[in-house]
């Protein structure tokens, strides 16, 4: 079966590369120049299965509204009159309650600890070299309210054998001692040993080219512009090169992993999948010799570091209404200023380099995966803040129902009966 697979991101690559073992024809088209040009590029590089948990809190309302069009705000919501952006906040609010709560970090965890052991083996089987480090991630916290709220969902986590340690603030310190010369009061901790970290690009650029080897073909500079559907079955796509030239790719299976422009292509055609850019920040800049070798979470502002070889990442920001990848020197300066309060000596700051991209992200945070509503779709998209923590177990889960109809990796992939 000839299968192909829409978008070069970490959700397509891993795709692609679980369906060519499979044995199927592959080919994997994307309108940039390079494997992991967009919302792959410059991430948090946390793979964080201590943190596979939803954004939708019931302290989620509020932490919106607090940062309602203010721009010092790290999680930032501005209204517009899109339609599509209040039909996503309705659906976001009605994930906040305790119980959906609940139910989605139980999905996302079981996910996030499948797809760590199926990155764990992709590595070792292919000799990956992505700047990864097995390190853990240290969540530190200034509000005690705040940290007790952590503790008891790190008791929940337990049962799907995600590991906390919880910490005071001098064992934080033994920990990760680039934090004692923090500027920051930081009351705790929570240790998770098992977490990793690595660069989702250099990871996806490795995975792209062992693909190529095993045989998938690659269109690049080649934009999707619609889907080509006949008798109400999907037969390829319409394409256009960078020059203008359009034409049509032919597939018995369309994989639809273009991130958060994966709703445009749908929508064209009927299904309207409840996805949202979510825009988010990065500055990278040349780590220091005191700079942090544990990857840090700062859970009051949100902001995450961390150290991919030479290279200290610092991620964070969420907004709500930021639909382009414009960079706003101001909210660069704010995540500077967060990094450089919590870790002064993580590194030359002046260097910093920034990047945006927009997470593709669903309201309660599961990704879809699955079978679509029209006949040779399939959906591997919307995993928002947890794109590279959750693209290996998504890949295999896609590849399972592919194949068998169903999977050991207990999730609420789609049926064809929605989206
Ligand atoms: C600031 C920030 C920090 C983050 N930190 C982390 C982290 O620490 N850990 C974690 O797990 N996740 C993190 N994420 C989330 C993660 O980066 C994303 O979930 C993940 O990269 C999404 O991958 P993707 O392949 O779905 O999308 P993308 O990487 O965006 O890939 C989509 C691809 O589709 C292509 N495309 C789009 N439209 C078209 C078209 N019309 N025609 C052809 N091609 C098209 C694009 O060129 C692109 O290559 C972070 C995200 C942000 C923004």
């Amino acid at each position: 079966m000839h299968i192909l697979v829409l978008g070069a991101g970490v959700v397509g690559i891993t795709s692609a590369w679980y369906l060519r073992q499979a044995g199927h024809t592959v080919s994997v088209v994307d309108r940039q120049s390079l494997p992991a040009m967009e919302t792959s590029f410059a991430n948090g590089g946390q793979i964080s299965v201590s943190h596979a948990g939803p954004w939708a809190t019931p302290q989620a309302p509020l932490i919106g509204l607090r940062g309602m069009g203010k721009s010092s705000a790290p999680v930032r919501f501005s209204p517009t009159a899109n339609h599509r952006q209040w039909r996503w906040m309705a659906a976001f609010l009605r994930e906040c309650t305790p119980g959906r709560v609940r139910a989605n970090t139980d999905i996302l965890s079981r996910l996030a600890v499948s797809s760590h052991a199926e990155l764990q083996m992709l590595r070792r089987a292919l000799q990956l070299d992505y700047e990864h480090s097995e390190s853990g991630i240290l969540h530190v916290f200034s509000s005690k309210r705040e940290f007790e709220r952590a503790q008891a969902r790190a008791r929940t986590l337990q049962v799907h054998g995600i590991r906390m340690e919880t910490c005071d603030v001098a064992r934080c310190i033994e920990i990760e001692p680039a934090l004692a010369t923090s500027r920051r009061q930081i009351v705790g901790g929570l240790h998770a040993p098992n977490d990793e970290t690595g660069d989702a690009c250099g990871f996806t650029r490795a995975l792209a080219t062992a693909c190529a080897d095993a045989g998938v073909t690659f269109h690049f500079d080649t934009t999707v512009d619609s889907l080509d559907i006949h008798n109400s079955t999907v037969r390829g796509v319409a394409v256009r090169d960078e020059r203008g030239v359009r034409g049509l790719l032919r597939a018995d299976q369309v994989v639809c992993a273009m991130g958060t422009h994966t709703r445009r292509l749908v929508e064209q055609h009927g299904p309207r999948p409840a996805l949202y850019p979510i825009k988010g920040y990065s500055i990278s800049f040349p780590a220091g010799p005191k700079a942090p070798n544990v990857s840090v979470t700062d859970e009051e502002h949100r902001i995450v570091m961390s150290r991919l070889g030479g290279t200290m990442r610092v991620a964070g920001m969420a907004e709500l209404g930021g639909q382009t990848i414009t960079i706003e020197p101001e909210r660069v300066r704010l995540l500077t200023d967060l990094a450089q309060s919590l870790c002064p000596d993580a590194g030359d700051f002046s260097k910093a380099e920034p990047w945006a991209g927009l997470r593709p992200c669903t309201p309660g945070n599961v990704p879809l995966i699955g079978r679509s509503r029209t006949k040779g779709l399939w959906y591997n998209t919307g995993h928002g803040s947890l794109g590279w923590t959750l693209a290996c177990g998504s890949a295999r889960l896609l590849v399972d129902l592919f194949d068998k109809g169903s999977s050991d990796i207990a999730f609420p992939w789609l049926t064809g009966k929605r989206h």
